[in-house]
């Protein structure tokens, strides 16, 4: 895969308003996110060095529709919910988007077509990339963060090793540390 060039624009949070309008206006843009901005991610962040870059194209396809494509790639340390080190995770997504100024307007076309395959996003003048972007990377996360070869043997913590619900809850944060104490 081609690496995508990455030039100087800060995205910061909240968005200046004009910096939104100016990003729906251009077709392209593209940054870096610090990862240590993505707070909602850093619960399962081993820690928050490095960035997500990122690029939104920006279009309008038919009939005044406009379209969301965004790629994003970089690299996450994950923590390992087995033994609590770090875990290199390459990330990469690509996802297009129907942007819609309304709830109303993205209710409207959930109830025409539930399995749109479109998603609509309300992107009106509080539209956040950034927020968007944190939502991206945690929804497309494996639900079971572990090394492939960890440090702590399968059947050292085969009793900690319950599914994950549906939604991941926070780890307990010392779970771990309590079965290496176990293993010693
Ligand atoms: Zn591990």
């Amino acid at each position: 895969m081609a690496v995508l060039r990455v030039d100087s624009i800060a995205l910061t949070r909240p968005l200046p308003e004009n910096a939104t309008a100016r990003m729906r206006a251009e077709r392209n843009v593209q940054g870096a996110l610090p990862l240590s901005s993505l707070l909602r991610l850093h619960d399962v962040l081993a820690h928050d060095a490095g960035e997500m870059h990122w690029q939104a194209e920006f279009s309008c396809v038919a009939k005044g529709t406009r379209q969301l494509n965004l790629q994003l790639h970089g690299e996450l340390q994950l923590l390992c919910q087995r033994c609590l080190g770090a875990l290199a995770y390459p990330f990469g997504l690509a996802r297009t988007f129907q942007l819609v100024d309304t709830e109303a307007e993205a209710d409207r076309l959930f109830e025409v077509d539930p399995e749109v395959e479109i998603e609509p996003i309300v992107a009106g003048s509080k539209f956040d990339l950034a927020a968007l972007i944190e939502d991206e990377i945690i929804l497309a996360l494996p639900a079971i963060r572990t090394h492939a070869q960890c440090a702590l043997r399968q059947e050292d913590v085969k009793d900690a090793a319950q599914p994950l619900p549906e939604h991941p809850k926070r780890p307990a944060p010392f779970a771990g540390l309590a079965v290496l104490k176990k293993s010693k």
